[in-house]
């Protein structure tokens, strides 16, 4: 991208090639979008290297244009952050992914949980509790089967408040998930503090795990450190064999990536959850 300035405040923001696109048009878009019901949950599994079994989805958010197609969400979660569209939108998110956890209960196809991707800015919203709350009593979902993936710049705001929104949602009944670990501002100090269940490697280490003998040493050392600390451990974005295999073989937990299945519809995931029952 190139962005350029346009006045204080508002930046345009134009596509090397074609699909020129100004902000405030795609904000406005989103919107519509939301209201159209353009927004869509895909899902895409994790599984356990211990024997293979998908114990989780993860929810993600793909908006489906009808006159483009296919949005990825690193084109438009950005902006919604900027513009506080985030908030409308991660209700949603979360009410939908309780929903579904409902509906799959019924159908007796309910993977272990769904993994939700909770915004920061979400996060820090007083009333965070509160919504989440009501979302639960609205969709009656278990909050058992619901984990709620945060990433580390949750903590930027006060850590007190980081720790008790934490303890909150914790003795609710929802698991906690530390996302994209290793790539923030990770302060090991509070690590130990945080109520988690799951911490996640985040992709770029285990992408360079072939090239990197320093990325080796680090999702090594970080697998240890979690089960040090009693936390489970997830590898995000694992593509090949051989990763998987040495993720196997240094006891981490669970793993995710296009080696098993991309994120898929709701339907494509209902199949495969299905053939899981019947294997
Ligand atoms: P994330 O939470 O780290 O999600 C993992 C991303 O890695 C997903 O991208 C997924 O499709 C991709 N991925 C999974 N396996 C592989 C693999 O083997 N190779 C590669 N190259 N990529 C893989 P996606 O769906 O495009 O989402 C991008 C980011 O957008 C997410 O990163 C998350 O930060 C954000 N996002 C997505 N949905 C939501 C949402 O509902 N709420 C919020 N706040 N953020 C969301
Ligand atoms: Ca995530
Ligand atoms: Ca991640
Ligand atoms: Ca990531």
């Amino acid at each position: 991208y190139k962005v350029k300035e346009a006045g204080k405040n508002h930046y345009k923001i134009y596509h090397a090639e074609m699909d020129i696109e100004p902000q405030v048009t795609m904000e406005n878009a989103l919107r519509k979008g939301i209201e159209r019901n353009e927004l869509e949950l895909y899902y895409q599994p994790q599984v356990s290297l211990e024997n293979n079994k998908i114990v989780g989805v993860e929810a993600l958010l793909r908006w489906i244009r009808p006159d483009q197609g296919m949005v990825p969400p690193c084109e438009f979660i950005p902006l919604a952050e900027e513009t506080g569209l985030i908030l409308p939108l991660g209700e949603w998110v979360l009410k939908e992914a309780c929903l579904q956890s409902v509906k799959w209960g019924e159908q007796g196809i309910l993977p272990i949980r769904i993994a939700v991707n909770i915004s920061a800015i979400q996060f820090q919203q007083n009333n965070f509790i509160e919504k989440v709350t009501e979302t639960l009593f609205e969709t009656k979902a278990n909050p058992e089967n619901i984990e709620l993936e945060i990433t580390e710049s949750v903590a930027m705001g006060s850590i007190e408040e980081t720790l008790s929104k934490l303890q909150s949602l914790k003795e609710m009944g929802f698991h906690i998930a530390m996302d994209d670990f290793g790539t923030g501002y990770s302060s090991l100090q509070y690590l130990n503090q945080y109520p988690i269940d799951h911490l996640k490697i985040d992709r770029s280490f285990i992408s360079s795990l072939h090239t990197s003998e320093k990325n080796v040493a680090i999702v090594k050392l970080i697998v240890l450190m979690a089960k040090g600390l009693n936390y489970k451990v997830i590898a995000e974005g694992v593509e090949d064999d051989s990763q998987k295999l040495f993720l196997r073989s240094i006891e981490c937990d669970e793993y995710q990536g296009y080696l098993f299945s991309p994120p898929l519809n709701r339907l494509d995931t209902e199949v495969l959850l299905q053939k899981q029952l019947t294997k």
